[in-house]
C-alpha cells in the first residue's frame, strides 16, 4: 500500500475529456473503473484525480492473497496493548481520502465483499470485528483499475460488482500524443520518441501469438536507456523487445518485423 498526500498534479496528457467525466462522477459519490492494457496510464490519471480534488491518494496493489483484513484493518499488540489499527481502505474513509485499488480483479471475491456497503446508497464501511460503520468523509472516492485482455484473468470480475461502478476504458494515446509523453518522461529527442513509438505500434499491431503489447510504460524505459547513452537499437531490443517474450525465436521474430517497419 502506498499513501501519497496529493500537492501538485502529475504530468498527465489526456486523450480527451476523461478526467473531467471522472472528477464528475468522484464529486457525485460514484466509483469509477478504469479498464485497459497495462502501462497505459491509468494510475498517472489516478494521481491526477487525485490532484485535482486535492485529496491524499491511498493505492492499494490488490493480489491474491489479500484478505479483508489487509484493507480493513486488524487487532495489533502495540506497545504491550491490543490495539485496533485502521486498514488503508477504512483510513481513506474516515479522512476522505481517495483509494485506488489496482488491479482490483487480482483480489478474492471474499475480499472484494468488504466494498458492497460502501459502494451502493450507504457509503459505509462496516468492520465486523470491532461492530462499527464508518461513514464516508466528504472527498472520499474509490477508483479501481483491471485489464480485461490479461491471460491470468480467470477470476472474471461478477457483473453484480462491476455494476457498482461507472467505467472508463482507457488506452495508448494515439502516436504523436504517446511520443510526446515519452519525451517528457525520458528527456530523448522528438526523432528518438518517434521512433520508438513507431516500433511499439508495430509490435502492437503484429497481435504475435503470445506476447503482450508493448506499453507506454516499457516505451518510457527503453526511451531512458537511449538518453543514458545507449544505442537506439540495444534500446529497442533490451527495452522493449525482450521483455514482451520469454522465447528467444518469438524476440527474433519481432526485431525482423521491426526491421522490415523501418
Ligand atoms: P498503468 O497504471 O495503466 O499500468 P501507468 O499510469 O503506471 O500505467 O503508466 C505507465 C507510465 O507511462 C507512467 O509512469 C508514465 O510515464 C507514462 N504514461 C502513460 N500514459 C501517460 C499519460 N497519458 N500522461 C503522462 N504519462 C503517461
Amino acid at each position: 500500500m502506498t499513501t501519497e498526500a496529493t500537492s501538485e498534479s502529475p504530468y498527465y496528457l489526456a486523450a480527451g475529456s476523461e478526467q473531467k467525466a471522472i472528477r464528475i462522477a468522484c464529486e457525485r459519490g460514484l466509483a469509477v473503473m478504469l479498464t485497459g492494457p497495462t502501462g497505459c496510464g491509468k494510475t498517472r490519471l489516478v494521481r491526477s484525480i487525485a490532484a485535482e480534488l486535492d485529496r491524499p491518494l491511498v493505492t492499494v496493489s490488490c493480489h491474491d492473497d489479500l484478505t479483508a483484513s489487509d484493507l480493513l484493518g486488524r487487532y495489533l499488540v502495540v506497545g504491550g496493548d491490543v490495539r485496533w489499527v485502521d486498514g488503508p481502505l477504512t483510513t481513506a474513509v474516515r479522512e476522505g481520502s481517495v483509494c485506488y485499488l489496482d488491479e482490483v480483479a487480482e483480489a478474492r471475491r471474499d475480499t472484494l465483499a468488504v466494498l458492497h456497503s460502501l459502494l451502493d446508497d450507504r457509503r459505509e464501511l462496516f468492520l465486523d470485528r470491532t461492530g462499527e460503520s464508518v461513514p464516508a468523509a466528504p472527498g472520499f472516492a474509490l477508483l479501481a483499475s483491471y485489464n480485461p485482455e490479461s491471460r491470468s484473468l480467470l477470476k472474471e470480475l461478477k457483473p453484480s460488482f462491476r455494476q457498482r461502478f461507472v467505467t472508463l476504458s482507457v488506452t495508448y494515446l494515439p502516436p504523436e500524443q504517446e511520443a510526446l509523453v515519452v519525451q517528457h518522461e525520458s528527456g530523448v529527442p522528438e526523432d528518438v520518441a518517434t521512433a520508438l513509438v513507431r516500433s511499439a505500434v508495430a509490435l502492437r499491431r503484429s497481435e504475435h501469438a503470445g506476447i503482450e503489447p508493448p506499453s507506454t510504460r516499457l516505451l518510457v524505459a527503453a526511451a531512458s536507456l537511449v538518453a543514458a547513452g545507449l544505442p537506439l537499437e540495444s534500446a529497442v531490443r533490451i527495452g522493449l523487445v525482450n521483455p514482451l517474450s520469454v522465447e528467444g525465436a518469438v524476440a527474433l521474430a519481432l526485431d525482423e518485423l521491426l526491421r522490415a517497419e523501418g
